[in-house]
């Protein structure tokens, strides 16, 4: 049982966990939502919790384990197991040593990573990266997150690599979510495309985005409304999406013309959902920005699903 690794993705409204082999098969998992409120004990506890019913389902107690990795938003230091400044989890605007809390809950060691980058390294080893030695991972969802994997191993430059949402692809243009202006998150993310339709829904612009919202029961426009609205042949959602596309061919472009990465995996909950049906115009809007276009970059959907994180994850005692 020793080979058997727990993984834990921390999202911002779930916490994902599995129980994964040495093969990368997954033998448990479990999924709780994360708290809205109290602070990073509360959510360090849930985490815990969420752990121990992947474990119970997999047959084996958490202290058996060989380890626990974490991905995590936030500024994760993967040394001292300290997550700081994550902002879209309760109370966690300081620093909480989130390894400790964990180890003493479960019993077993337990490392912490950043959650783009430890599902990057997921589909890199076990999904749709697989055949490559370098590639860059790009997650559309709630905002734009990206990673690194070069010549065979993870890049994190000092920490704070892969922030291609970040990447400006207009100068002076959309604010981001991020306080600055003309990154591909702010036409791309799902929560600046939400401002976009709101604002223009407001200003008298058709749509049925927001009735779809409503009927569904959601309180924002999540990846499965968007697609509701696109079946429906929804304008607004349609302008939306193509100038989503538009931003990241631009940014992906840009950043594939600064590493010639064999491969960009798309993945996310806009990514996975919209990632078949987009790759081609995808595709074609790299292609304008392409410095060497006549040898692109495999563009694919990635494999592993809502898993990739917490697999991710468990990778971080793969290979201690
Ligand atoms: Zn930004």
């Amino acid at each position: 049982m020793a080979d058997l690794r727990g993984g834990i993705d921390l999202g911002g409204t779930k916490i994902q966990t599995a129980i994964v082999d040495a093969g990368g098969e997954v033998a448990g998992e479990a999924r709780h939502p994360t708290p809205t409120s109290g602070g990073p004990e509360d959510v360090a506890a849930a985490m815990a919790a969420a752990l121990r019913e992947a474990a119970k389902e997999a047959g084996v107690e958490t202290g058996k384990l060989a380890g626990v990795g974490v991905g995590s938003p936030g500024d994760a230091d993967e040394k001292t197991g300290v997550v700081s400044n994550a902002r879209n989890l309760p109370g966690w605007e300081g620093s909480f040593p989130l390894a400790k809390q964990l180890k003493d809950e479960l019993g077993t060691g337990v490392k912490v990573g950043n959650d783009v980058q430890v599902a990057t390294e997921a589909e890199f080893h076990l999904g749709a990266g697989r055949e490559f030695q370098s590639l860059i991972g790009v997650f559309w969802g709630t905002g734009v997150g990206g990673g690194l994997v070069l010549d065979g191993k993870p890049w994190l430059g000092r920490g704070a690599a892969g922030e291609i949402g970040h990447m400006v692809v207009k100068r002076g243009g959309a604010k981001c979510p991020c306080g600055r202006k003309g990154c591909m998150e702010a036409y791309a993310g799902r929560a600046a495309m939400e401002a976009e339709a709101r604002r223009q829904h407001e200003e008298g612009t058709k749509t049925d985005l927001f009735k779809l919202m409503e009927k569904h029961g959601k309180d924002r426009l999540t990846s499965g409304i968007w697609d509701r609205a696109i079946e429906h042949g929804d304008d607004l959602a349609e302008k939306l999406i193509d100038r989503a596309i538009e931003a990241l061919g631009t940014g992906v472009a840009s950043a594939v013309n600064l590493l010639d990465p064999e491969a960009v995996i798309v993945g996310g909950g806009l990514g996975v959902r919209f990632g078949e049906r987009y790759m081609e115009p995808l595709s074609k809007e790299m292609g304008k920005h392409l410095f060497v276009d006549e040898r692109p970059p495999a563009v694919r959907v990635a494999s592993l699903g809502d898993l990739g994180g917490a697999i991710g994850a468990s990778l971080l005692f793969a290979s201690s």
